[in-house]
């Protein structure tokens, strides 16, 4: 059984936080040192997980501000919950009682846009683009950054619907899952 973990409110206020420190490139740059890296050695209490997109521009620990073990952050082109993010995702929450999921996408997604022109390219890329596809199909535009959100929100829906340990925490109220986009120049994360 985990210890007592952040509620979800307070820690979407930590990220919050640390979101208007990076793009006020005020980083506080704190939880990264010798010191926490030996306070971590015995274990960890991270309180966010951020599914997030594979882009170098797009790095969870710097857009939130955030330092060592604090964020249990899963990353894959076009953040897709499929059956190895939403184990990792599973963990984090029933073994280290994470209460907050953030599922991120962001603007000028390659992959969403790979997916948008239907590129076949490998038999690996094309399973990742045909995860994205639902978003395409429903978003009712091409535009990329409208399927980007699109994908978001379905992708944090698919977390409750092929996870019964993520259901059963969001019914009982402990677990929230938000859907967020990352804008690439002002490092700004919207909430959707
Ligand atoms: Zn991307």
């Amino acid at each position: 059984m985990a210890a007592e973990n952040l509620s979800w409110q307070d820690a979407l206020k930590k990220l919050e936080e640390g979101n208007e420190n990076f793009v006020a490139d005020k980083l506080d740059g704190q939880l990264n040192d010798s010191s926490r890296r030996s306070q971590l050695t015995s274990g960890q209490q991270p309180y966010a997980i951020i599914l997030s997109c594979a882009d170098s521009r797009v790095v969870p620990e710097l857009a939130f501000d955030k330092g060592l073990g604090e964020l249990f952050v899963v990353r894959v082109a076009g953040n897709v919950s499929n059956a190895s993010s939403i184990a990792s995702i599973e963990y984090a929450v029933a073994h280290l009682g994470v209460n907050l999921i953030v599922v991120m996408g962001h603007e000028s997604c390659g992959a969403v846009t790979a997916a948008i022109q239907d590129v076949k390219e490998s038999p690996s890329l094309n399973h990742l683009l045909d995860q994205i596809k639902p978003a395409v199909s429903s978003a009712g535009s091409t535009d990329v950054n409208t399927v980007v959100k699109k994908n978001a929100v379905l992708n944090a829906d698919k977390l409750i619907s092929d996870s019964e340990i993520i259901k059963s925490k969001v019914d009982s109220g402990s677990l929230k899952i938000l859907s967020a986009f990352y804008n690439l120049g002002s490092g700004k994360v919207d909430i959707l």
